[in-house]
């Protein structure tokens, strides 16, 4: 949450706190009612607004927790297995750590299972596990079948018992804000960025070292846990159990609360639970007294408002309301200002704490060997200039072919790069050149042919462990995260360089790690030359500009190896220079560098090391100089395009 919606929320909890004993006893359910929503609609706000993945299912996690604590709340013959009298007030906490048990479990194995598959496939199986899990609460005689299971006891602990909704309530409440602070964390987090891009960024994630299919899997799992703490409140305060609630209407209606509230918004969860609670009240109690007690016009009222409120609110009414409250405030937008000012206050402030730390997280230097049996076989395709000893090799392609059916967009290509030099990769369009990247940084596998990074062969390998090995790309086709701010999109560079996880994010233990990565990314970002747009919105910028927050995030994982696919298009000529010597500067830093790039007199006046594409294979390679006198080179570029090879 932004800083001018914390004060309105703070407020409005403050509120709630100091009227609850006063509220009538009606209001006090509803609100109760309200809270369990939320709790379910939090997680489809994580798992469907932010993540990416929808489920139809989540009714059947709410189950899946009340009837954990209802066997084990109603059963004295497992209470006394366990050593506890039957009415023991540990009972039911016993069946919140049972539920939650084995609720992750099965969505683990759920996730396992389903997550795989993209599309409309994953709701449609989320549809499936919802109903046949609904079906089988209704036919398990021990849950009661669909007469139901009664009997349950209120929660208590020690000296208290929440026994009346008001004090249930409490308890709701508290977890409620409790677990929409820990999200809050989270997505405020290293592993909420990465959290972020499982929706849209799933190749570029990977490619900065985060295992996305793990990462859906664990949202998945948070949000059935959500839903089962959700379902063992509700079952201790209904204190009895039959399976409609946890059927597949409900699931949806779930689904409606986060999206009419804001599906990418935590609080857009608590309006969709309000919003949705109170229309259906309402319906229920108004229609039958205009249109008489038959027939169920409150599903059909209901169906049409939810139509009309998407058309209206597509990204739900949360953005909306906040926007009101801004122009409330005033503000004109001050936010971005005070943000981008305590952003450039914390850099200064941690700027000896991060260069310490920075040191330590880094990827430790060592030699890096080269392939020692394929070193040799590079000596039929021996470069002849006089470079640094091979043990700078850094990357070595070996017959690296790939065929999409019967096109061949790589032959036989072999090529290394080595530190301290920028080696360019250049042809024709459709030569083969992006596909060779995505050969030799894990986005793609070879069809044949062998690619080592700093010695470790890598054929076969995901991205994110050519991350680990410090390569860093920057992609043709721009991939950033538009609606996050330049800052978040390069501190996404630096995933590998932290270590805390989402427990320590939710609980905000991440604090001085978040502060060293967030200042190396503004260094990047400044070293970049994009400082006056850390805090922009990246698709604000225009896409020369794009590109460059893309090599500011590659730099930020503080790379062995850059990747750059055509990072001087669109930029105008005193970007380009800049974006020269900043090339220039790295390769002194003995990083390797390879580049594609169309542009002749940038590539001629900067490489080192060139190599020719076309068709898939190699035709020519060499020192600038080499590769324009090649005849071959000139017949690839042939019909007028022979003088762009000519540096100005
Ligand atoms: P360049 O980057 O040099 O312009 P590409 O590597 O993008 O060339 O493409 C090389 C050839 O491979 C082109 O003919 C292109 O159509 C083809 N190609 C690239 N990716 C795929 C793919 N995923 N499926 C089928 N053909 C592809
Ligand atoms: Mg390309």
């Amino acid at each position: 949450m932004n800083g001018s919606g914390r004060a309105p929320t703070i407020a409005a909890v403050a509120a709630l706190a100091l009227a609850w004993p006063w509220l009538p006893d009606f209001t006090v359910t509803l609100l109760n009612y309200i809270g369990l929503y939320a709790m379910v609609a939090v997680g489809l706000v994580l798992l469907t607004g932010i993540a990416g993945m929808t489920s139809f299912g989540q009714a059947a996690f709410v189950g899946m927790g009340a009837y954990a604590t209802g066997l084990v709340t109603t059963s004295p013959a497992l209470a006394g297995w366990l050593g506890l009298a039957p009415d023991s007030v540990w009972l039911p906490w016993l069946g919140l750590v049972i539920g939650l048990v084995f609720t992750a479990a099965v969505a683990w194995l759920l996730g396992v299972i389903t997550l795989r598959l993209s599309g409309h496939y994953l709701p449609l199986c989320t549809i499936a596990w919802g109903l046949s899990l609904y079906f089988l609460f209704g036919n398990l005689d021990f849950l009661g079948g669909h007469t139901g299971m009664g009997g349950l006891p209120s929660i208590s602990l020690p000296g208290i018992t929440l026994s009346t909704p008001r004090t249930l309530g409490v308890l709701i409440w508290a977890l409620l804000l409790a677990v929409i602070w820990g999200l809050h964390n989270l997505l405020d987090s290293r592993s909420g960025r990465a959290i972020r891009a499982l929706k849209s960024g799933r190749v570029m994630a990977e490619a900065m070292g985060v295992d996305t299919a793990r990462d859906r899997i664990k949202v998945f799992i948070l949000a059935a846990l959500l839903a089962c703490l959700s379902g063992w409140l509700y079952a201790h305060m209904q204190r009895f159990l039959n399976p409609t609630p946890f059927n597949l209407n409900v699931s949806i209606e779930y689904l409606f609360m986060a999206v009419i509230g804001g599906a990418g918004h935590l609080w857009g969860a608590v309006l969709g639970a309000t919003l949705i609670t109170l229309l259906k009240q309402y319906l229920q109690d108004v229609l039958p007294r205009l249109l008489g007690a038959t027939g169920n016009f409150e599903v059909i009222v209901f169906g049409a408002l939810m139509l009309l409120a998407l058309q209206r609110f597509p990204d739900g009414l949360w953005p909306t309301i906040t926007r009101w409250t801004g122009r409330l405030h005033g503000a004109g937008r001050p936010d971005a200002a005070s943000a981008s000012a305590s952003a450039s206050a914390s850099a200064s402030a941690s700027a000896s704490a991060s260069a310490s730390a920075s040191a330590s997280a880094s990827i430790p230097v060592s030699a890096a060997p080269s392939l020692s049996g394929a070193a040799k076989t590079d000596a039929a395709i021996a470069t002849t200039e006089t470079l640094p000893s091979p043990d700078d090799v850094v990357l070595q392609a070996r017959d690296v072919t790939r065929r999409f059916g019967g096109l061949v967009a790589n032959q036989r290509i072999s090529l290394d790069v080595r530190a301290g030099e920028i080696h360019a990769l250049i042809g024709p369009n459709g030569a083969g050149k992006s596909t060779f990247f995505n050969m030799i940084s894990g986005v793609d596998t070879p069809t044949e042919g062998q690619v080592a990074l700093r010695g470790k062969a890598m054929a076969g390998q995901p991205s994110r462990r050519f991350a680990r090995l410090g390569l860093a790309r920057t992609f043709q086709h721009v991939r950033l995260l538009g609606q996050r701010t330049v800052l978040d999109n390069v501190a996404l560079g630096a995933h590998l360089r932290g270590r805390r996880g989402w427990i320590a994010s939710m609980l905000r233990l991440d604090r001085r790690e978040e502060a060293v990565l967030r200042a190396d990314a503004l260094r990047q970002i400044e070293r970049c030359g994009l400082r006056a747009a850390a805090q922009v919105p990246a698709s604000a910028l225009p896409l020369g500009q794009q590109r460059i927050v893309e090599i500011a995030r590659a730099l930020a994982g503080h790379p062995r190896l850059l990747l750059l696919d055509e990072p001087a298009a669109g930029l105008r000529h005193l970007e380009k220079r800049a974006l020269a010597e900043l090339l220039a500067q790295l390769r002194a830093e003995r990083m390797a560098i390879l580049i594609v790039e169309h542009d002749m007199e940038f590539v001629m006046n900067l490489a080192d090391r060139i190599t020719v594409l076309d068709f898939g294979q190699v035709i020519s390679r060499g020192t600038p100089a080499e590769v324009q006198r090649d005849p071959a080179v000139l017949e690839a570029y042939l019909g007028g395009a022979a003088d762009e090879m000519e540096p100005a």
